[in-house]
């Protein structure tokens, strides 16, 4: 909004207070009800291209992308296209289609680390089943994953670390029992160390390291140098599989993904997001030998109604087919843009800052500190966040109502889009 007018979220206020008696919270997902910047939700009404426009007639570049997944932005023609053609002969079979196959092809030839692909319906079901899979194949009952990392809300990864290094978990949510949490061994990101102490401890129980390889759900944190391979040699030492949790970062952060962007080999990749095109869509992938436990090929169980649905298989695959390594190419030309936009004028402002970014995932965090595990994460100040947060909505860019999330790029956003959304962040820490 221009000269500091406040925006009119009257409509919005309403669909929430109206949401709220039928929907818990008024939401189907917690952080979209903005509870902790303390605002209002804002309703949208329909995306295009770069923009979202909101039920109150606002208008915003978007930069949360529907926490993900639009990496060519709002109903890119050719998107729709694909879902409406698909539509057209029916939405769902509880029968193979070839459109499957034909994704699972392109997953298949994209990540070299992944010989078989198993199409599930949301990131949660793809890293869930990857943790029945690892357990069932190695048959250990423990999983490591790391401080700060999100990789859904199953039972056994909604848990916080335990006091000290290479502890056992404590459930993070009432009604993950003590005895599920109790198999999770968490450790901070980036602490190769760590990692390597827990190993030392537990290593004959452990089944699966989980790690984001870019770690996305505490901010942007990319892995340091060895993190990723350390954790490689860990896990093959001691019999444990290595699971890239890829639900953000796969097709975002590079054509092969982030394994193929740092070289490291995963035993099992989960994915999510980009590769649904806006559409539910998860999914799973690995080596033959093991991808092959699985029902009806293998004994360990995992199914879905509505797994490998036409209509996000469509949507997914003419989105992936769309992105070619150029894509990658400008949508880092334009995020380096914005982070160097970002750097100026925190400098100019003088505000403490610490701006992350791999590929189109960029974060500013209101710290000097170098940010590389949740610790330092959480060094950012959060109450200038939401302040920070509120004028950038009110100056008509939408982005993630929390700290400890990035913002994502897409291959739609133009040099305009990159040079108002610099202007705004220049005005909003003008406000701070
Ligand atoms: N894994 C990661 C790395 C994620 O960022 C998310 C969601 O943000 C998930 C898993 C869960 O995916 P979904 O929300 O589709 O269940």
């Amino acid at each position: 909004m221009e000269g500091g007018k406040k925006r009119v979220d009257t409509r919005s206020a309403e669909a929430f207070a109206r949401a709220k008696k039928v929907i818990p919270g008024g939401v189907n997902s917690p952080v979209r009800a903005f509870k902790s910047v303390g605002l209002t939700p804002v309703y949208m009404e329909r995306g295009a291209g770069s923009r979202v426009y909101d039920i109150d007639g606002n208008a915003y570049i978007d930069y949360v992308a529907s926490w993900g997944p639009l990496i060519m932005g709002h109903a890119h023609p050719e998107v729709i296209e694909a879902i409406r053609n698909t539509a057209e002969k029916g939405t769902s079979f509880g029968a193979p289609t070839e459109l499957e196959t034909l994704m699972a092809e392109l997953v298949c030839e994209r990540v070299p680390s992944v010989d078989v692909v198993r199409m599930v319906n949301s990131g949660t079901e793809a890293t869930m089943s990857a943790l029945r899979l690892a357990r069932g194949y190695t048959k250990r009952s423990k999983i490591m994953k790391f401080e700060g990392s999100y990789h859904g809300h199953a039972d056994s990864l909604l848990i916080k670390a335990g006091s000290g290094v290479a502890t056992l978990g404590l459930p993070d949510s009432p009604g993950v029992p003590e005895h599920v949490a109790s198999h999770t061994i968490t450790v901070p990101y980036n602490d190769i160390e760590s990692a390597k102490l827990a190993f030392e401890k537990f290593g004959e129980e452990i089944a699966c390291v989980i790690v984001e390889p870019v770690a996305g759900n505490m901010g942007v944190v990319p892995p340091l140098p060895g993190f990723l391979e350390g954790l490689r040699e860990l896990t093959s030492h001691y019999g444990s599989l290595l699971i890239f949790d890829e639900v953000m970062t796969g097709f975002r952060v590079g054509y092969n993904c982030a394994q193929g962007l740092y070289g490291v080999t995963p035993d099992l990749t989960c994915f999510g997001k980009v590769i649904g095109g806006g559409l539910p869509v998860g999914a799973y992938g690995g080596k033959r030998e093991i991808m092959e436990m699985i029902a009806p090929a293998g004994p360990i169980y995992q199914a879905g109604t509505l797994s490998g649905n036409p209509l996000a298989m469509a949507a997914g695959y003419t989105t992936l087919k769309l992105l070619t390594p150029e894509t990658y190419e400008l949508l880092e030309r334009q995020a380096v843009k914005l982070q160097l936009g970002f750097e100026a004028n925190a400098e100019k402002h003088g505000v403490p800052s610490t701006i992350n970014r791999v590929g189109s995932m960029v974060c500013p965090f209101f710290t000097e500190q170098t940010v590389n595990n949740y610790e330092s994460a959480k060094t950012s100040d959060l109450d200038r966040f939401r302040k920070y947060f509120a004028a950038m909505l009110d100056l008509g860019v939408s982005i993630a109502p929390s700290q400890f999330e990035g913002m994502f790029v897409s291959a739609v956003h133009s040099d305009a889009d990159i040079e108002e959304t610099i202007a705004a962040h220049d005005a909003a820490l003008g406000r701070l």
